[in-house]
């Protein structure tokens, strides 16, 4: 019986298909491997439950996008539309295959199937610029894998694997349960042999009989343009490795990007302040601009105001998982100087009367206000 397999593997499907596609892919998929059209074959029966568990998800926008970004750790029991009754306790969700597809369809070889690997996190911590344009990183994460000596099957030699006598290898017994719909006969996970049908008389040295070991693994994970804080990338089947026959769990990575000197991130959107002096702030001047390609030139007009915003288009961060960039924006930051000379001070005072302006210490005022700036006049 296979493990978890990706839903859109399954259906045969593009991650971005549209739920026209996965409806006709569903459909397509659900008459070919239906049960009643394959004699109860029990191959088929397991397709047809993979089938329809992976359309369960993905033709429910909300369950597909949790999906997309968790995986099959973002899915939950909950989430198959199946009667209550049905799912009494634990693995309740393949009884209810069992009542449909199992019991008269010469289900007596069933068995629960293997567990899935479980799924591993990784915070990986990421500059500003490898955010903006994406990077390759190389980790090392520590891991359980099969155990190479067995082969993941925890006996030390093939004749070491012995039939559970409980459930006969079934790896499941039945147990008949009352409920307020009346009684059904559930099959429950066989407590002897765990669910998998054999008792190993002579566990593996290498691994002590679980079947796995630990392992540093090394993975080089790329990075996309535009993530940011939080972005979280799935890498399929990178997580612990599942029980012997399963698929192993994924691998999330979550990124945290560090702030940068001069820019500030909103979205895709960059920001910064460049400081100017007020001779170029008053006539316009060409100035160079830092932005994340590089320096650039740019033209402040005559009159800018301190605080004046300037855009810079398609000079931010790259859309994530699709085309076009952020626009940069950038502050322009009006210097006051201070500490003037007296020669200094006399071009201001003159270019303040040929202005009209009259400047005169004790008047309250404007200024005052430049007087503070600029220091004693
Ligand atoms: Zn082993
Ligand atoms: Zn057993």
């Amino acid at each position: 019986m296979p493990g978890k397999k990706d839903y859109y593997e399954i259906l045969g499907v593009s991650r971005d298909a549209d739920q026209k596609e996965i409806k006709k892919a569903y459909r397509k998929l659900a008459k070919k491997h239906h049960p009643d059209m394959n004699d109860g074959e029990e191959k088929a029966s397991e397709k047809f439950k993979e089938i329809s568990e992976a359309y369960e998800i993905l033709s429910d926008p909300d369950k597909r996008k949790r999906y997309d970004q968790y995986g099959h750790s973002g899915i939950n029991e909950d989430d198959f539309n199946f009667d209550d009754f049905a799912r009494g306790g634990f693995g309740g969700f393949e009884d209810i295959f069992d009542m449909f597809f199992g019991g008269g369809m010469g289900g007596m070889n069933r068995r629960r199937g293997p567990q899935r690997g479980r799924d591993l996190q990784y915070k990986l911590k990421i500059t500003f610029k490898e955010a903006a344009f994406g990077t390759k990183k190389k980790i090392t994460i520590p891991r359980t894998e099969e155990c190479p000596k067995c082969d993941g099957t925890g006996a030390e030699t093939k004749s070491d694997i012995k039939t559970c006598s409980k459930c006969n290898g079934q790896g499941q017994i039945r147990v008949t349960q009352q409920t307020p719909f009346g009684q059904f006969a559930q099959t429950k996970r066989c407590d002897r042999c765990g669910g998998s049908g054999k008792i190993i008389d002579n566990p593996c040295s290498n691994c002590g009989g679980t079947g796995k070991v630990k392992r540093r693994r090394k993975l080089t994970i790329n990075i996309p343009a535009g993530v940011n804080t939080g972005s979280k990338l799935r890498m399929a089947n990178e997580g612990e490795a599942g029980e012997k026959g399963a698929s192993d769990g994924d691998l999330y990575i979550i990124l945290q990007v560090e702030s940068h000197q001069l820019f500030d991130r909103k979205g895709d959107d960059i920001y910064c302040e460049v400081p100017i002096n007020f001779v170029q702030a008053i006539l316009g001047d060409e100035i160079k601009v830092p932005t994340l390609d590089g320096k650039v030139k740019f033209n402040i007009p005559n009159g800018t105001q301190p605080g004046t915003t300037f855009r810079l288009k398609n000079k931010g961060i790259n859309h994530l998982n699709r085309i076009g960039k952020g626009d940069q924006y950038i502050k322009a930051k009006v210097i006051i100087p201070k500490n003037l000379s007296k020669e200094q001070k006399d071009l201001l005072i003159n270019f303040a009367e040929i202005s009209g302006e009259e400047i005169n210490p004790e008047k309250k005022g404007f200024f005052n206000k430049v007087k503070d700036a600029f220091g004693a006049l």
